[in-house]
């Protein structure tokens, strides 16, 4: 788990190498917003981008990773299918929109956003079809709790490469984390700094100041140390660098647990068993 650049990946369980640290583009503005936010993100050395159909900015995404000098292949690519295009056909459907929207040949990954009930399985089924047709490289879930997961891995052929979930030092759900490691699926965080909240936690604050960094990267190098991914959000030049800027120091054993330990299973968004959007 030794990372020391913000290149450097976890490997899915069919090979695949997935960079530890990616940029969230979750209200970032289409255009010229997400399409500078992107740039700067890969002159900092990010190779990983995650946006969402729900987004609404997969066609500034795609502008921006083709009008990278970054090779095509060094960079990862996500999106995800939101919930009303949930369901076999229509789930097929909506990979092509955002396939083209993106404007790209591949996805390198691809998420079902959250688990719609009555729908969950049947998407999986069609996001199980997409990854033999060779359009995306790794396909997973995103807002799964041990349940859903369960019910997938009992239900279909491929067991999901990825769970994006929230996870932050006030939500480890560490069951989950660890059912998810059992079953070889890559654990990813989303709002891994708490949407900048973090830096209000006076323990972050105590242990940046030992190392001369923020709580922000104190948090971010806990999560890749504890073997998840990060997609830290920005559009802000200098904080898409900070937040790069994890790889020359290391937490020690102690310190993780002084971390995991600020847990209160707290949630800044929803609940995946309980939300209705
Ligand atoms: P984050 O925890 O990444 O926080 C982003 C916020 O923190 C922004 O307001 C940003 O502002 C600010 N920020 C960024 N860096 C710093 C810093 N160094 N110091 C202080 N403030 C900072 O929250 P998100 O909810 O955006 O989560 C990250 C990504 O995860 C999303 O963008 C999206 O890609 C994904 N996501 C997935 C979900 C899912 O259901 N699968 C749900 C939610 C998010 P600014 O831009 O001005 O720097």
């Amino acid at each position: 788990m030794n990372l020391s650049s913000p290149s450097d990946f976890f490997q899915l369980h069919n090979g695949v190498n997935m960079p530890a640290l990616g940029l969230g583009v979750y209200k970032s503005k289409d255009g010229q917003e997400v399409q500078q936010a992107i740039h700067w993100a890969i002159e900092a050395g990010y190779r990983h981008i995650d946006t969402a159909k729900i987004y609404g900015n997969e066609r500034g995404v795609g502008e921006a990773i083709r009008n990278s000098t970054i090779p095509r292949e060094e960079l990862f690519v996500v999106s995800k299918v939101w919930n009303s295009d949930q369901g076999y056909d229509s789930t097929l459907k909506a990979f092509d929109t955002s396939l083209n929207l993106l404007g790209l040949e591949y996805m390198d990954l691809y998420l079902i956003h959250w688990p719609v009930k009555g729908k969950y399985l049947d998407t999986w089924g069609a996001m199980e079809k997409l990854y033999r047709s060779g359009k995306v490289r790794a396909i997973g879930v995103s807002n799964f709790m041990q349940h859903h997961l369960q019910d997938v891995i009992t239900a279909g052929t491929i067991v999901p490469m990825v769970n994006q979930m929230e996870f932050h030092p006030r939500l480890v759900q560490q069951s989950l984390l660890e059912f998810c490691r059992n079953h070889q699926i890559q654990y990813e965080a989303w709002s891994p700094i708490m949407k900048g909240k973090v830096l209000d936690i006076p323990l972050l604050q105590e242990l940046g100041d030992r190392y001369d960094k923020s709580p922000v990267q104190v948090t971010l190098k806990w999560a890749l140390q504890k073997g998840v991914v990060v997609i830290p959000k920005s559009v802000n030049e200098h904080r898409i660098q900070a937040n790069a800027d994890l790889f020359d120091f290391e937490l020690s054993a102690d310190e993780m647990q002084q971390i995991n330990a600020l847990d209160r299973g707290e949630r800044i968004g929803p609940d995946p068993d309980n939300f209705d959007f």
